[in-house]
Order: C-alpha cells, then structure tokens, then sequence
C-alpha cells in the first residue's frame, strides 16, 4: 500500500542515518522528495541513489536565507508542501564545566532554531493550501536528559515545546504537528561511540538492541500519511522501552 502517493516532502538533514532511511521509505510510498542536506556529497548521492522522485537541494537549517531560498524552491517547482520532517541535527557533548558558549550555540542553531526556520517557512505553505504534517525530531534524552548533553537535550526538549505549541496553533488550518523521539539509534551519530559504551546502552534497552533507522522511518512514514489524520501534539517514543 503506497501511503505518500503524489505528497511533496521535505525532509532536511536527509543524506544519511535516520533522514536517508525516510526519503527512501518516503518515495516508496509515492511521495516527492527534496533531500535539504548541508553535506553536498551525501545529499546529491542520496538523490541519485532514490531517483527521478527524490531531488538534492543545498540547505543549512540554521541559516534564514538557506532556508528562504530551500522554500522558494519548493514553491517555484512544485507549488506546495505536504510534509515537512524536520530531521538535521548535531551533537556536540560536553559537561557543563567544559561546555563554551559558542558549542551551545552552534548545537540550538542546528537542532532548534532550525526547525524553527523550516517549520515557519513550511506552515506559510500550508496555511495556504488549508493542510500539511509537520514532524519534529526529539529524542528520548529531551525527556530523562543525559550526562554530558546540556546543549542538546535542550534543543531537543525545545523541540518538544515547539511542537506542542505549532500543534495548537495550526491545527486550525488543517496542520498536524507531531515530535517523534528515537531512543538509541545506529546511525553516524551515535557510531563514534566506544564499543564498551554501545554494550551498555543496548543492555539498558528491554528489547536488547539498537534501533535501526527504519524503525525511526516507519514512525514518520505513518505519522506523515493521512493513516494518522487525527494524531495532533504528540511525541512518539521509538526507543525499545529504553525510557520504561
Ligand atoms: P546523522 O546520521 O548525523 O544525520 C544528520 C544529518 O543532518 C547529516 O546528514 C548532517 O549533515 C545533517 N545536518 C547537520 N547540520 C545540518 C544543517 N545545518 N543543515 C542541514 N543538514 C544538516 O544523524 P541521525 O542519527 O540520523 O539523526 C537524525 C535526527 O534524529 C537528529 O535530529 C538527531 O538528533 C535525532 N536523533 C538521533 C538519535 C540516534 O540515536 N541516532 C537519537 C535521538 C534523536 P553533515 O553530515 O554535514 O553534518
């Protein structure tokens, strides 16, 4: 069953981990997709590798006019959005007693005031249109928090904020909000990690693995279909009942 047929979807931060595994799922499932990646090289491949329904555009999320332009883009070329993923982020870990002010920028910039961006840009599009999904990528940290991560359990949780938020706001004009917030996920993210670290983790998990980057897409994938018409406000767990 295709759930995204003839859907226009943007997802940003698309050229590998979680964001690739949804471009794919998502053009399988019918859709139209723009890959908003920051890294040229893995954007381009991603949208080479999908084919004529997935398309590179140059993006950083951070930035206002790279998000401007992303948006033009979308109106000049395709005249409409269903579905914004708002999937880029970084790390960049620290204690508090170690965290310089520039890393905490840098990790809100990204995770936070990039989804801002993107989502401002997208519901102008919807309003206008009378309908749209916006999805938001938490993390089960925004919840519990984590050692060394002010930074980005505050986006995170910022990004919960928002989305409660956007989901009040536009759901008038037939706009659903949603957050989904991934546990451990093997991705480029968390690869670096050291493999007695990664033992742990996966013991802490009830389900005793990692999550893959399909089970994150699968969530998107549902949340972003009309399968999901009356799912406004929410955060989705997808961590294995790690937070359990
Ligand atoms: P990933 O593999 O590192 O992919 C993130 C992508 O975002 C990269 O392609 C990255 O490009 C891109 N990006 C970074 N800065 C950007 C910018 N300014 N503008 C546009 N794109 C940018 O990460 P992931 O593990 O798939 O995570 C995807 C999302 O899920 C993130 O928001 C992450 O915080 C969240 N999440 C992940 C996990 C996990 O365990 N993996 C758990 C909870 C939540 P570059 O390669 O150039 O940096």
């Amino acid at each position: 069953m295709r759930l995204l047929k003839n859907k226009i979807a943007v997802i940003t931060g698309a050229g590998c981990g979680i964001g690739k595994a949804t471009a794919k799922q998502f053009v399988q499932h019918g859709a139209k997709v723009v890959i908003a990646e920051f890294d040229e090289s893995n954007g381009q491949q991603t949208a080479d590798q999908l084919g004529d329904n997935a398309v590179y555009f140059h993006t950083d999320v951070s930035d206002e006019k790279s998000v401007d332009k992303l948006f033009n883009f979308l109106r000049s070329d395709f005249n409409r959005v269903d579905v914004l993923v708002n999937n880029a982020g970084i790390l960049a870990d620290s204690t508090l007693q170690k965290l310089d002010a520039d890393q905490f920028d840098a990790v809100l910039s990204v995770n936070l005031r990039g989804s801002y961006l993107c989502g401002r840009a997208a519901a102008e599009i919807m309003r206008e249109q009378g309908s749209g999904v916006i999805l938001n990528a938490s993390s089960v940290v925004a919840r519990n928090g984590n050692f060394g991560q002010t930074n980005y359990v505050a986006s995170k949780a910022g990004v919960i904020g928002i989305t409660k938020v956007w989901a009040r706001e536009l759901g008038k004009d037939g706009i659903r909000v949603n957050a989904v917030a991934p546990g451990f996920i093997q991705t480029n993210m968390t690869a670096g990690m050291p493999e007695k670290i990664i033992k742990m983790m996966e013991d802490k998990v009830p389900l005793k693995r990692w999550g893959l980057p399909d089970d994150v897409a699968n969530v998107y994938t549902f949340l972003a279909s009309d399968d999901a018409s009356y799912i406004n406000g929410a955060v989705i767990n997808v961590d294995g009942g790690v937070v359990v």
